[in-house]
């Protein structure tokens, strides 16, 4: 490698890290993103001026075709149907992994010259990169409700076996690296056990999964890397990988529940703690807008609690309406918001700032927490697990020690949603059914603008 390449890539990959670090807080996040993307421009075009390219044709035509169509995307998606195009991009990533691995693999083996090196990451790369493709595009499917497949009987069996039959084309890729063909057949195995994998888990543990198919694909770029021998590549797929191990594991713990219970296990599905009669019979009190509003007004204090209901209702522009109307009374309002609010991680913080909803208003569960005993009226709009106090006090419930915003410890809670359905985790929510609480039916993105209007008349 020339020294221009090599300092080229040194910028590369430190742009790359003090990026990722930006990331870290939505104040620093849209600089960070700049500064990655910034390092993403140094590598291109130092690999690009690189005198080993061989054709600047098919280049420029794969960045055309790939600006075209990213930004096409890019510009089309809605905010809750980002977590689809996410899983896209990451089997994008894996399935080119394979073919980077698989070309390179199959000219070292025409010419007899396949190192140790290349032969294991190139196991690794076919293997990782067709489970992330495989796995992502039926993550996509689900997530759009395009499929709703689940497990069956034997799927085990079918594991081990895939398994088994993956360390022997790994073995003979090896141990016998001139024929070339195992690679494909490892990524065909790669492939059925990516689909095997994701098939039985439920669509809304999807996120979870994607954030561990975004990291899989960085290992599979990571490996790439070293059948190339590029170490640019080998960073910055190492840098994906470590992110989203991280995510998963933040998910993961937000959720109460361990990796293996959402790859290997079933969905909660609300099994123990109490049935829906035993926590709601004669004790729900709904209430109207204009009963809101008028305990609205006469508060100093008022929390918004969003959930997922807010995504599904897209009150977003409301509840900033409101929110403003308020402040402008003298009222503090500020949002408390949950790690695992919504389907995706950071998803009601990307809802409320498209909604220009100032990042100091957003307050973090360990942060808000001590303060509710202090507020006059929480707001949970489509929140429902995310606030259910039988994570602290019932051992038996599914989401027993999953970390709760402590909502019914304000004054008055008033909860907006559309019945007493349960919410991610199937269970009853007994805050529904509490002293404090007062019900206000109806679809999130209406209710508020009744609201709105009712704070507007008094
Ligand atoms: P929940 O899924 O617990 O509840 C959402 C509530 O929103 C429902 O009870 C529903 O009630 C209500 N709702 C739906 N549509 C509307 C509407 N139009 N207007 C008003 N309300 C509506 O959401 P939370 O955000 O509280 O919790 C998230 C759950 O998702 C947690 O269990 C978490 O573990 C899980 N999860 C989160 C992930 C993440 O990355 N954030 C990833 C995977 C899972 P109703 O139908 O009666 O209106």
């Amino acid at each position: 490698m020339n020294d221009w390449l090599a300092v080229g890539y040194l910028i590369a990959a430190t742009l790359f890290i003090v990026g990722l670090k930006g990331l870290g807080r939505p104040r620093s996040a849209v600089r960070g993103n700049q500064l990655s993307a910034l390092g993403m421009l140094v590598a291109v075009v130092v690999t690009v001026v690189d005198d080993e390219i061989v054709s600047y044709g098919v280049i420029a035509a794969g960045l055309a075709i790939g600006t075209v169509v990213g930004s096409l995307l890019a510009t089309r998606v809605r905010m809750t149907a980002m977590p689809e195009l996410v899983a896209l991009f990451n089997g994008f990533g894996g399935a080119a992994s394979v073919f980077v691995a698989a070309a390179s693999f199959l000219a070292a083996g025409d010419t007899g010259s396949t190192s140790d090196q290349v032969a294991v990451a190139s196991v690794l790369a076919a293997l990782i990169g067709s489970m992330t493709f495989t796995g992502s595009v039926l993550a996509f499917a689900k997530l759009r409700e395009s499929l709703n497949g689940g497990g069956f009987a034997g799927l085990r069996l079918i594991h081990v076996l895939l398994g088994l039959a993956a360390i022997g084309c790994a073995v003979m890729m090896v141990v016998d690296p001139e024929s070339t063909g195992w690679i494909w057949v490892l990524a065909a195995i790669g492939a059925a056990l990516g689909v095997s994998l994701v098939l039985p888990i439920g669509g809304a543990d999807m996120p979870v999964v994607i954030a561990l198919l975004n990291s899989m694909s960085g290992l599979a770029a990571s490996a790439a890397g070293f059948v190339l021998d590029n170490p640019l590549l080998i960073i910055g797929g190492a840098l994906v990988g470590a992110s989203g191990v991280i995510l998963t594991q933040i998910m993961c713990v937000a959720m109460n529940r361990s990796l293996l219970s959402v790859v290997f296990g079933e969905a909660p599905t609300g099994g123990g703690g109490d049935q829906d009669e035993d926590v709601y019979a004669g004790k729900v009190r709904s209430t109207s807008a204009e009963d809101v509003a008028m305990m609205l007004d006469a508060s100093s204090r008022v929390v918004v609690v969003p959930g997922y209901g807010l995504a599904v209702a897209q009150a977003q522009h409301a509840v900033r309406d409101l929110t403003r109307q308020l402040q402008d009374r003298g009222v503090e309002v500020v949002f408390g918001i949950h790690p695992v609010a919504g389907r995706m991680p950071g998803h009601m913080n990307v809802l409320l700032a498209e909604a220009e909803i100032d990042y100091e208003h957003l307050v973090e569960m360990t942060d808000v927490n001590p303060t509710f005993e202090q507020t006059d009226v929480t707001i949970v709009l489509g929140a429902n697990d995310v606030v259910n106090p039988a994570a602290r006090t019932d051992p038996s419930s599914p989401i027993a020690g999953m970390p709760i915003l402590d909502v019914d410890k304000s004054r008055v809670v008033v909860v907006i949603k559309r019945s007493l359905s349960p919410g991610f985790a199937g269970i009853p929510n007994p805050l529904f059914a509490a002293e404090n609480t007062l019900m206000l039916f109806g679809d999130g993105k209406a209710a508020i603008a009744d609201i709105s209007k009712a704070v507007a008349a008094t």
